[in-house]
């Protein structure tokens, strides 16, 4: 479907047209109009079809449209991750381009003090995490009993992460008779309680990813000990002469170590992860998009929502104890209708969870032995170290998606409650 069949307004068009869309991606299609109409949504979308302009669009249109109370937020979204929040916020100003609409991205990890002044100064869109707008809602620095439209971004990713008190909270103060979007790559018994409790008969909207895992990306796995992985990848993206990797470790430590170890063979890297603070995550964001680094290293919470363009290269250097996060990783590449690759180098201590994500994709991924780095029959699988970092998110194994995954919409297995109890920390927020 064209945009310009889709009802939305000449400034929002001309700033589409300059993005050099022609046709909205079928979550575009179908939400936009309901969107419009003024309904609830709950849409089933990942990263990368599109969803952040499906709401983004309808979002400012809405906003064209109406007088803005003085300093007052009319609209909010709420996202998991930092990075997230800067992206969206990003996207409403490019499609807002030729709106006043005034946007502000809220998030922990940098000084509050400018976010206030901000407010102060009145902000239509805020787009933010949960634990920091609620700090504003707390101290009250933020009015949001204006807000005529919320959109939960990635909700269930915001679940994964212990957000959901804070959500709840967040919830209690809005004002009734707003519009809400709920957007989730996955839906849980979790995600459809909380969209049953908030949201009025939604719009359901379902659309599969413009990239599957089957079609433009081609998978293999590097059978290698664990001793020889960083040496194997250095290899690999040296004698393959790779551009732009992204590489996958199961935690923050595993990451500080393995960019320390590329950078000390001459290939340019950094990592990104919840421990990192919010200038140094967007200064390698930003130095891995220009070319200046060549492999930037990420856990899997930090690499969510990330959106890089015609990324060629994802690496498992260590595989997601959640099978869906296999997926997840590897849709980073082959974006836009390029072709991508996807490596991943297992050791025999990764066999049951190279087992999990064949199942979980209904079928038996190739492998490929490198000359020279041929695994030692005699090494006995050990047990995986978690060691502090993304891996631990949900309570780990059995507790996580991959036991939602495995258990469908049935019993909910024995872990569950017990992960959904803890109390939500810094650490499993930000990854
Ligand atoms: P998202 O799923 O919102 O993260 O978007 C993924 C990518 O698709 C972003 O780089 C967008 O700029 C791009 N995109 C969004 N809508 C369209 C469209 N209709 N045509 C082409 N690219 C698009």
């Amino acid at each position: 479907m064209l945009f310009n069949e889709l009802g939305l307004s000449a400034e929002l068009l001309r700033a589409v047209h300059e993005e050099g869309y022609e046709t909205a991606t079928p979550v575009q299609a179908q939400a936009i109009p309901e969107i419009l109409r003024g309904r609830d949504i709950l849409a089933g979308a990942q990263t990368g079809t599109g969803k952040t302009a499906a709401f983004t669009l309808p979002l400012l249109q809405h906003l064209q449209s109406g007088k803005t109370p003085s300093r007052k937020v009319r609209a909010l979204v709420l996202t998991p991750t930092r990075e997230l929040a800067a992206q969206v916020s990003e996207s409403v100003r490019t499609y807002g381009r030729y709106l006043p609409t005034r946007v502000l991205q809220i998030f922990g990890g940098v000084s509050i003090r400018p976010q206030i002044s901000k407010l102060r100064e009145g902000v239509d869109v805020v787009v933010a995490t949960p634990g920091r707008l609620l700090d504003h809602i707390n101290q009250g620095t933020i009015d949001v009993s204006k807000v005529e439209v919320l959109v939960l971004d990635e909700a269930d990713r915001m679940l994964d992460m212990g957000f959901i008190r804070d959500i709840r909270k967040i919830l209690a103060v809005l004002p009734e008779g707003r519009q809400n979007l709920l957007f989730s790559a996955t839906f849980s018994d979790e995600i459809r309680r909380l969209s049953r409790d908030f949201l009025n008969s939604p719009a359901e909207i379902q659309v599969t990813p413009r990239n599957t895992t089957v079609e433009r990306i081609t998978q293999v796995i590097h059978p290698v000990d664990k001793r020889r992985k960083r040496e194997l990848l250095s290899h690999r993206i040296g004698s393959g002469n790779w551009k732009q990797v992204l590489v996958f470790t199961r935690t923050k430590h595993g990451a500080n170590r393995l960019t320390g170890q590329l950078n000390t063979d001459g290939i340019n890297a950094a990592a990104i992860h919840g421990n990192k603070s919010q200038g140094a995550r967007t200064k390698a964001l930003s130095e891995f998009k220009s070319g200046k680094i060549r492999v930037l290293v990420a856990t899997d919470i930090a690499a969510r929502g990330l959106d890089i363009d015609k990324l060629p290269y994802v690496v498992n250097y260590e595989l997601p104890h959640v099978p869906e996060d296999y997926v997840h990783r590897i849709g980073r590449t082959a974006r836009a209708g390029q072709d991508g690759h996807a490596v991943s180098l297992v050791c025999v201590d990764e066999h049951r969870l190279l087992k999990d994500i064949e199942k979980l994709l209904g079928t038996r991924l190739e492998q490929e032995i490198v000359p020279g780095y041929e695994p030692d029959p005699s090494i006995r699988a050990e047990p995986i170290q978690n060691g502090g970092g993304s891996a631990k998110r949900g309570g780990g194994r059995g507790a996580g998606k991959g036991a939602r995954h495995n258990n469908g919409g049935g019993k909910k297995p024995a872990g569950r409650s017990g992960a959904r109890k803890r109390p939500p920390n810094r650490n499993r927020r930000t990854g």
